[in-house]
């Protein structure tokens, strides 16, 4: 028996449910807090037909228009030992959990794996579907297995890491199994022992230190350099990084090198190439640009924000015209990380 009602709104803004700050509408929203309450829900809307969008904190979305479905939300919040070894520690969390708090424990009590990944917003569910990633690390590194219910059936279904197509910013869950399994839970394995990633710029200080960094002193040095350089959402909308960096085959990059000298680039393979995308509409000059209440954010040309009163059409316009200029300046076509719905 349940204590409490599953929560459902009826024509219920979502403002405060995307980090871009759209003023639009679900038709319903509905906010579950057990893998039970979900299959009930799922049950409920499957008789209707009813059209889903599962969200976490909408961190990554673009809302263009009110959603005309219903609108679900995860509430599954806990934190699980479940094993561990010499060298690594399990945990099963709950989709619902926020990100950050995840990672502000695993380093509070010194496990490796997750302090790079420090402060990125968005729940724990989101991170497994996106793939999410910061200074050389990717979350996929330390997920162990990803526990779904799939929409269709109510039943559940456990992805092993493997099975779930782990690349750049992305997963099976964006492309073949698309909306097709919502995650409730993500079991991670963290590492007893220091196993560090330094390579990014910043973060490359603590090498010349004595000794391996604390996991807490490596995602605090993480928090600091975000901080400075990336939008508060409570204080400027956005979604982060709005395009995916290019990757881009290697005669094409040495086409741009041949003009561009100082073209900054990642082998990604022998053939291929990643150019960040930052620098691309920097060249095309939109650096602190405004469209209607949209802009390029002035320190991070990859992000563009909701300068207070940006409509979903500012934002779509505006990243439309630097996909155009990117494209005819550099012959490459910019992809968006953000999803629009
Ligand atoms: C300022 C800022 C900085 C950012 N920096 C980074 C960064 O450094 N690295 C990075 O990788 N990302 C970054 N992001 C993007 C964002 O934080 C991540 O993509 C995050 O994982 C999104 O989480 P969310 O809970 O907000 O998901 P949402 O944006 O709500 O949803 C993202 C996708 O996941 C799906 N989804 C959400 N929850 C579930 C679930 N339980 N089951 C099934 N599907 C689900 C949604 O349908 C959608 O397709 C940044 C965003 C902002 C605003």
């Amino acid at each position: 028996m349940r204590d409490m009602p599953i929560s459902i709104q009826h024509h219920y803004s979502l403002l405060k449910h995307n980090t871009f700050a759209m003023d639009v509408k679900a038709k319903q929203f509905i906010s579950y807090k057990s893998v039970d309450e979900l299959i009930e829900v799922l049950n409920t809307l499957r008789k209707c037909g009813e059209r889903i969008l599962h969200i976490g904190s909408g961190s990554n979305l673009l809302f263009t228009k009110d959603f005309e479905g219903t609108v679900l939300h995860s509430d599954i919040k806990f934190i699980e030992e479940v094993s561990r070894d010499d060298q690594h520690i399990l945990f099963r969390v709950g989709s619902g959990m926020v990100w950050d708090d995840f990672c502000a424990q695993m380093a509070r009590d010194n496990y490796y794996g997750s302090e790079n990944l420090s402060y990125i917003p968005g729940e724990v569910g989101a991170s497994a579907i996106q793939n999410i990633g910061a200074y050389g690390v990717e979350v996929e590194s330390i997920i162990h297995e990803v526990e779904t219910i799939e929409v269709a059936t109510g039943l559940p279904r456990v992805f092993q890491t493997n099975e779930c197509e782990y690349d750049y910013r992305d997963s099976i869950f964006k492309n073949n199994l698309r909306g097709q399994y919502i995650v409730t839970a993500v079991v991670f394995r963290l590492s007893l022992i220091p196993k560090v990633n330094l390579d990014y710029g910043p973060l490359q200080a603590f090498k010349s230190q004595e000794g391996v960094p604390t996991a807490k002193a490596i995602r605090d040095a993480v928090i600091d350099i975000r901080r400075s350089k990336l939008p508060e959402p409570s204080v400027l909308g956005s979604a982060g990084s709005f395009f995916k960096n290019p990757v881009i085959p290697v005669e094409a990059y040495q086409e741009i090198a041949a003009t561009y000298a100082d073209v900054p680039h990642y082998m990604v393979d022998d053939r291929h190439i990643k150019i960040p995308a930052a620098w691309l509409i920097e060249q095309c000059g939109w650096k602190g640009k405004q469209h209607g209440g949209a802009a390029v954010y002035e320190k991070q040309p990859l992000i563009l924000v909701n300068m207070g009163n940006a409509t979903p059409d500012d934002i779509i316009e505006l990243a439309a015209l630097i996909e155009q200029s990117v494209k005819e300046k550099f012959k490459i076509q910019l992809h968006p990380e953000v999803n629009y719905i």
